[in-house]
């Protein structure tokens, strides 16, 4: 069996750790190299389960991920970095690999036409880890009629609406069904998490806005379906357990990770987002069409969820900041990624402002 390699960029985060528990146990798979942010001692860890991996901080800056890319040229980079950033470092290892098993939301969501156009040129192939492309990637067949991205709701999908603006960080991040970072698990409260995924679904899959539906499901068991034309219905099913995707983003097209635990028989319960108690999510029709407004989008919300952690603001603040700086900013399409990337700025910045508003 051919090895291959794998270097994870973002190797201590939620994504990032998983992903090396998912190395230890497949077989012809080797950690080549990793990098990581600021914890140290969780990266010494790795490195002594994979003495051979060349580690890099990118606390100073990505200039060490591009180098240690271009030098390994691994198979698969696993790219787990939340935030901008990992857009921009995407469009850094495209040109050094054959594969990006993405976890990274902004790299499509805000430079799709960027990353999609470099990935052509060099042949580098996407393999989504979210767990409901994973699941749409697994099915999809040409030509789909629809397709379904489901929804947990988040922590605190069983509260009253009018109670949502007391919600505390600590009551957010109670999440009923996955474990996952502190920023997804809030964007998961608000559904924000759900707007940037049927975001990302529209560039991976090549789909319309209308061909997307989004249904919550509690029991986070189905994580996509597709609708075929002859009236078959494609349905995805596993635990919720991350592994099971990362696994299939680095083996894709083959199933080598052994996991052997299933779903219980259950029922199939399946309801509409209710739109007062996720408008951020419904945001997502005006702004869908323009990587702009998308942007601005995301960097709004990047920076009213630092600042609701941080008990600056409550929760239903968050869809105000977020509304408020769309509202405020006035930008047209990009040509460019330096200037999405001042999109991006320049929205942190008025979000900034509106959060200070708010806090007053
Ligand atoms: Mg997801």
């Amino acid at each position: 069996m051919v090895e291959r390699t794998v270097v994870i960029v973002g190797a201590t985060g939620s994504i990032g750790r998983q992903t090396v528990e998912v190395l230890k146990k497949l077989k012809g798979y080797r950690l080549v190299g990793f990098t990581y942010h600021s914890n140290i001692s969780l990266a010494n860890i790795i490195k002594k389960d994979f003495p051979e991996a060349e580690m890099v901080s990118t606390k100073e800056g990505y200039e060490g991920v591009f180098q240690l890319v271009e030098k390994l040229k691994p198979d698969t980079v696993v790219l787990a970095v939340p935030g901008f950033s990992g857009f921009e470092i995407c469009l850094g290892v495209i040109p050094h690999t054959k594969r990006i098993a993405l976890a990274n939301k902004e790299s499509l969501v805000c430079g799709g036409k960027f990353i999609k156009t470099l990935t052509k040129e060099h042949d580098v192939e996407i393999v989504p880890i979210d767990s409901e492309h994973s699941a749409i990637f697994q099915i999809i067949e040409d030509d789909p009629v629809k397709v379904v991205l489901t929804a947990s709701g988040g922590a605190l999908r069983d509260w009253p609406v009018e109670k949502l603006k007391h919600a505390t960080i600590d009551d957010v991040l109670k999440h009923p069904v996955w474990s996952m970072g502190v920023k997804v698990t809030v964007d998961s409260a608000t559904m924000v998490n759900k707007a940037l995924e049927v975001l990302e679904a529209m560039e991976l899959f090549s789909l319309s806005r209308e061909q997307i539906e989004v249904l919550l499901h509690r029991e986070g068991k189905v994580h996509g379906m597709v609708y075929l034309k002859d009236g078959t219905v494609k349905i995805h099913a596993s635990l919720p357990d991350m592994r099971i995707p990362i696994a299939y983003s680095l083996t894709y097209p083959e199933r080598t990770f052994e996991y052997r635990n299933y779903p219980e028989i259950f029922e199939l319960k399946f309801e509409k987002p209710d739109r007062s108690r996720y408008p951020l999510f419904y945001l997502v029709d005006d702004i869908y069409s323009s990587y702009s407004l998308r942007t601005v989008y995301n960097s709004a919300d990047e920076v009213a969820v630092q600042a609701f952690s941080e008990g600056r603001i409550g929760f239903t603040d968050i869809f105000k900041v977020v509304e408020k700086t769309l509202e405020k900013m006035n930008v047209e399409e990009v040509n460019s990624h330096e200037e999405l990337k001042m999109i991006h700025e320049r929205a942190k910045i008025v979000a900034k402002d509106v959060v200070e508003c708010l806090s007053k």
